[in-house]
């Protein structure tokens, strides 16, 4: 029917142009290799802010005592006690808290934000054992893990650049974020030193290293995305200060923030980005990670239900409601395996409110749920391949082959396997006889961890 006809001419078009066949990986890899370049070298002069850390020692492994975390990054919010056991004695023990932040306090006050976390950790840390309770004359001591653009002018104070991934507080922009966080300690009668404040890779890339020395990048694909690395600290030109004895220092590249006129965009990119609370800025994000793959699906869906009534003759009106299709629910329909393809049809039904939909009908989503992820995953893969080059660790070095581990992390890697599976293959396939140097890891909570350690090696009593 003509009907079926538009709709898959809409799905070929979709198909073309997500398009990443290697060579435009290889081009997009470049460019986020001169992006870094130009971002090392001065404040403003690239997409990519190429944040200093001030983390110019991971953890060594020495570290020794009991530190906390707090983690705010998206959707979830944890507390956390890491106990460490100091040279070679590893992590000891480690509890910790999770909550979701109720979505009206992501476009709130940043008082009422950083309030309800600071009662999160009160309340963590009153239900404490008492062993835990820290000598008298001696302070709690936590890094956080707040991942957001911020830039930094100490390891534990730096102003919020702007914010990402569906937070919008206006009040808070420019603000120190150890301050307001220390503030609202105080007001919800905690005594805790900050000691560290790190994004969230920073923490991955430091907890990755705690457990192999060979970590040298972290990735987090979850509800954003983000990069860091270990840069030699004489390639940072926009970097004015001393010189770290360790000669290096830790780069947050903000790389969601990424945009090259070799991306792929659609008409459905476009119009998600305009719509957005951050239009024109993330567009590597937008493509890549865990809040928006199932909004672009939501978007392509709608089109085919409005052009050419793919799901009956009316557009169901939940379709309509951005953000109404969740990653995750994307994710569960993409790895359905029934002959009948029982999951598609039970979230469709539940989530759009659409019943009875044909076989084809679901295949064709679950083509779509592999259009989207395909391509977002390739593209990280050549995000990364970018950073091996900036690194000179995509090509074989003479003589013994320098090992790279890629210290991964987020939720969207964790649980989307054919868009991780997809990702790990594709950058293997690129970097072709230096694939063997690089493996991945997943370090789980590797970032709350990270922040602990950092705090640790922070301390105000070493
Ligand atoms: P955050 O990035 O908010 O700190 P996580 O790393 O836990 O938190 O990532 C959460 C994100 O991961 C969710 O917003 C969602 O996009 C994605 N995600 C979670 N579970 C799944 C899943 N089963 N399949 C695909 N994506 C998932
Ligand atoms: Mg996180």
């Amino acid at each position: 029917s003509s009907r079926w006809a538009r709709a898959m001419a809409i799905v070929r078009e979709l198909e073309e142009k997500c398009a990443t066949p290697d060579a435009k990986l290889r081009q997009i890899a470049d460019a986020m290799t001169v992006e870094m370049h130009a971002g090392l070298a001065s404040e403003g002069g690239s997409k990519l802010k190429m944040l200093i850390s001030y983390v110019d020692n991971l953890p060594t492994g020495d570290e020794e005592g009991v530190f906390y975390a707090l983690d705010l990054g998206g959707t979830n919010f944890r507390v956390l006690r890491v106990e460490l056991g100091g040279k070679s004695g590893g992590i000891l023990s480690q509890e910790f808290m999770e909550a979701s932040i109720p979505p009206e306090l992501m476009v709130g006050s940043a008082d009422a934000l950083f309030d309800y976390i600071a009662s999160k950790l009160a309340k963590f840390i009153t239900e404490e054992e008492e062993k835990y309770h820290p000598p008298p004359g001696r302070q709690r001591e936590l890094g956080f893990t707040f991942s957001f653009p911020v830039m930094q002018t100490s390891i534990n104070s730096g102003t919020l650049i702007r914010w990402t991934k569906g937070f919008s507080i206006d009040d808070m922009v420019g603000n120190d974020v150890v301050a307001e966080l220390t503030k609202a300690m105080h007001r919800q009668g905690v005594d805790v030193n900050v000691t560290a404040l790190v994004n969230d890779t920073i923490g991955t890339l430091a907890g990755g290293k705690f457990s192999n020395s060979d970590v040298a990048i972290a990735v987090i694909m979850g509800t954003g995305t983000n990069a860091a690395y270990v840069e030699r600290a004489q390639a940072i030109p926009k970097w004015h200060g001393p010189l770290p004895k360790s000669g290096e220092m830790v780069i947050n590249m903000e790389w969601g923030n990424f945009r090259s006129s070799h991306l792929p965009l659609t008409e459905y990119d476009h119009a998600l980005d305009t719509e957005s609370l951050n239009p024109g800025e993330q567009t590597f994000e937008k493509l890549t990670s865990g809040m928006y793959l199932g909004e672009v699906l939501r978007r392509v869906l709608l089109r085919l239900a409005e052009e050419a009534d793919f799901f009956g003759d009316e557009v169901p009106p939940k379709l309509k409601i951005p953000f109404v299709l969740r990653t995750p629910e994307m994710s569960a329909m993409h790895h359905d395996t029934s002959s009948d393809l029982k999951v598609v049809s039970s979230k469709l039904k539940d989530i759009l409110e659409v019943s009875n939909t044909s076989l084809k009908t679901r295949r064709i989503v679950v083509e779509l749920c592999n259009i989207i992820a395909t391509r977002g995953a390739r593209l990280a893969a050549a995000g990364m391949l970018g950073v091996l080059k900036k690194m000179g660790r995509d090509i074989p070095t003479g003589g013994v082959p320098e090992k790279t581990v890629i210290a991964m992390d987020g939720g969207l890697y964790e649980h989307y396997t054919e868009y991780s599976k997809c990702l790990e293959n594709s950058l293997k396939d690129l970097l072709g006889d230096t694939a063997n140097s690089i493996s991945f890891e997943h370090s789980n909570d590797g970032s709350g961890i990270g922040a602990a350690l950092l705090a640790a090696s922070h301390s105000q009593y070493l």
